[in-house]
């Protein structure tokens, strides 16, 4: 963590210093915005804290509910969101504060006594070296709580304004703030119009955002309901602090999610088909203790006492995506910009099973954010924006139909050996299946295709062979140069909007160091072409470098100024940006990652930390030329 650039302040360093005027924002609507986020859910908080972050950006996010969600919904927060919440600076507090899920644990009916239950499987739930981070469990409401301190403690203080619906909105042609949206406050009914450059519907399954720009949900409704319930009981069944997937023979299936805090525990209970005619019968008939009931009938021989409700609800949503994730429909693609789009639940709705549905509404907003952000604080040509809705629809795509096959075989009872012509799905087979989908569910398997300019071709794959294009950076252990610090690599990444160069050194060092002179002077390097004169010369694409000598062969006072570049009012020297090997922990991240020690490589990653282009260290033209595919140069 850096602080003091600007001068010594005492104090919490997680408190930025206030922009001016930031402290008055909250009280008033405004006529015009740059950015309107609707829905402060985990897609609209993500979101509304990475625009938090720049002053020059005016962002307003509104959200209907009276207050913050205090309780329940989702829980489950795949490795690759804890990477993301690194990020911004939180990834600490949340595996402190979490339940890790380290291992999963089958129960079946027992072959002597189909009555009764038996254990039948235990799995590690997170490959070795998948993630420096756990899957972890905490509640949605906490973890919103997060986003609106970070948010508070940013520069601009940005507070959601509460009890405030968006109504509807219309894109005008032309003009500096096109969309004209209405806004009703939910307690007068009074409405507000307010024009904006561009508006974001988080405004989770029932977007009216998204009404208003045609998109169309396409796929199944609810079909299915499950009873959820969060709650501190009294239990013999042993696995009560593991997560459990549960068959009984006749009476359903329980997805046990143990929870944060040590007590707690999480039953999804299997409430079968809903009747499409009658939607929201289900929800009269399964009161809490029919779920309760339902649940003991499923663990016996095991008793279940529950001493308190904390959270209970009936889950039923079918699998959707959306046609398209922002306002400009097909025939419009190539002669309109998007200035309107939807992030979250408003584009994808699926079953809570496999844990997906907030991770992939927040890798959603962290998506799209920098990209707003670039194209806001004129970094980056508007026609940025498009790459939104194709990337992250393709990812929908995949999300609702791996649903669909994991929420078939979650639903199945199990197969009876006795009685196989009565179908069902073999135990075996799902703990197969739940072990196959684990880099999936862990957040880590997204793979843009070379589709836009932010994805390169695989040319120079083979240069980082553990850096794939289109993937997350997969962080590894090094140890910072000027300090000594061990640390992990990917965790210089902030939510900043700034793309990250990592040179990794070739045996001897010469094309490295040839390539930081370039970035330094040439002027057609990237840094200096694309990042303003009055800005920190890491602010848009931040250089890092990576040697390969142990930390106490290489001389801190030997590296080039890209590396030692001075900053902010004081012309400060920053230290961070050269890093050694780990040679004490095992194979050290040349051979983790496969890079080629004889001739090092540039892997360039996205300020959504995801890989976008690896090259030979001197392709220096290369190297321009993809930057200037969608950066603009500065004055
Ligand atoms: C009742 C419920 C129970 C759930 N249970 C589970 C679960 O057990 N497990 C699981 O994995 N997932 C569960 N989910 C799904 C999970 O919560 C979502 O996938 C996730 O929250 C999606 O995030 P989001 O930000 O896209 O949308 P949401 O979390 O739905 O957030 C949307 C926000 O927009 C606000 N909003 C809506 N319309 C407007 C408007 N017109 N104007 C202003 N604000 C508006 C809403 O009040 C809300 O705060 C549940 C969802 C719901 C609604």
């Amino acid at each position: 963590m850096q602080f003091y650039l600007n001068g010594y302040r005492p104090g919490d360093p997680d408190i930025l210093p206030e922009a001016p005027g930031a402290a008055n924002r909250a009280a008033e609507l405004p006529a015009t915005v740059d950015v309107l986020v609707v829905g402060s859910g985990p897609a609209g908080s993500v979101l509304a804290a990475q625009l938090s972050m720049f002053p020059g950006i005016r962002t307003r996010l509104v959200e209907r509910r009276n207050g913050p969600l205090e309780l329940g919904q989702a829980d489950g927060i795949a490795c690759r969101t804890v990477e993301m919440f690194e990020a911004f600076g939180m990834g600490a507090k949340l595996i402190r504060e979490a339940y890790w899920v380290n291992e999963t644990v089958f129960w079946r009916p027992s072959p002597d006594d189909r009555s009764r239950i038996v254990r039948t499987g235990r799995i590690q739930d997170v490959e070795d070296g998948l993630s420096e981070f756990p899957h972890v469990i905490v509640n949605q409401a906490r973890l919103q709580q997060y986003l609106l301190e970070y948010m508070r403690k940013s520069p601009t203080r940005l507070e959601p304004d509460y009890g405030l619906e968006f109504v509807r909105l219309v894109v005008d042609a032309e003009g500096e703030y096109p969309v004209r949206a209405t806004l009703r406050n939910v307690d007068s009914g009074i409405e507000h119009s307010i024009r904006a450059k561009y508006v974001v519907g988080c405004d989770g399954a029932r977007s009216a955002v998204r009404q208003s720009i045609g998109a169309e949900p396409h796929g199944d409704y609810a079909n299915h309901a499950w009873g959820v319930m969060d709650m501190l009981a009294v239990t013999d069944f042993p696995d009560i602090r593991l997560k459990a997937a549960i068959q009984s023979a006749d009476e359903g299936n329980i997805l046990l999610i143990p929870r944060e805090g040590g007590y707690l525990v999480r039953l999804y209970v299997d409430l079968g088909d809903v009747d499409l005619n009658d939607r929201g019968a289900v929800r009269q008939k399964y009161t809490s203790g029919k779920i309760i009931e339902a649940a003991q009938r499923v663990l016996r021989p095991y008793t279940l006492e529950v001493r308190d409700i904390a959270w209970f609800s009936v889950y039923e949503v079918g699998q959707r995506v959306t046609d398209r994730f922002d306002d400009v429909p097909p025939e419009a693609a190539r002669s309109r910009l998007p200035r309107v789009f939807i992030a979250g639940d408003a584009c994808h709705t699926h079953s809570a099973k496999a844990g997906q549905g907030m991770n992939v509404s927040m890798q959603d907003a962290f998506n799209l954010g920098w990209k707003l952000v670039s194209v806001l604080d004129g970094r980056a040509k508007p026609e940025l924006l498009r790459t939104y809705s194709v990337e992250r629809h393709a990812v929908a795509k995949v999300l609702i139909d791996f649903d669909k096959e994991w929420s078939k075989i979650m639903a199945s009872p199990p197969k009876d050996p006795e009685r196989p012509e009565l179908g069902g799905v073999d135990p075996a087979e799902l703990q197969a299946y739940f072990a196959r989908s684990l880099r999936y569910t862990a957040g880590v398997a997204t793979h843009y295709p070379p589709a836009t300019a932010l994805t390169a071709q695989s040319t120079h794959q083979s240069l980082a062979k553990g850096f794939t294009i289109g993937m997350r950076f997969h962080s590894a252990p090094v140890v910072r140069l000027a300090d000594a610090k061990p640390m992990q690599l990917g965790h210089v990444a902030r939510a900043d909007g700034a793309w990250r160069l990592y040179a990794f050194a070739d045996a001897s060092a010469e094309r490295l160091r040839a390539l930081a002179d370039f970035l330094a002077e040439s002027p057609n390097s990237p840094v200096r072409r694309f990042t303003s004169k009055d800005a920190d010369i890491d602010s848009v694409i931040d250089v890092r470098a990576v040697f390969q000598q142990g930390h106490r062969e290489l001389k801190v006072e030997e590296l080039p100024p890209m590396l030692l570049p001075r900053k902010g009012r004081f012309g400060l020297i920053d230290y961070e940006k050269a890093f050694c090997p780990d040679l004490k922990n095992g194979p050290d991240i040349f051979v983790l990652r496969g890079i080629d020690r004889a001739k090092g490589a540039i892997v360039i990653v996205r300020p959504d930390q995801y890989v976008a282009n690896v090259l030979p260290l001197d392709a220096h033209d290369a190297l321009a030329a993809f930057f200037a595919g969608f950066l603009l140069d500065r004055p």
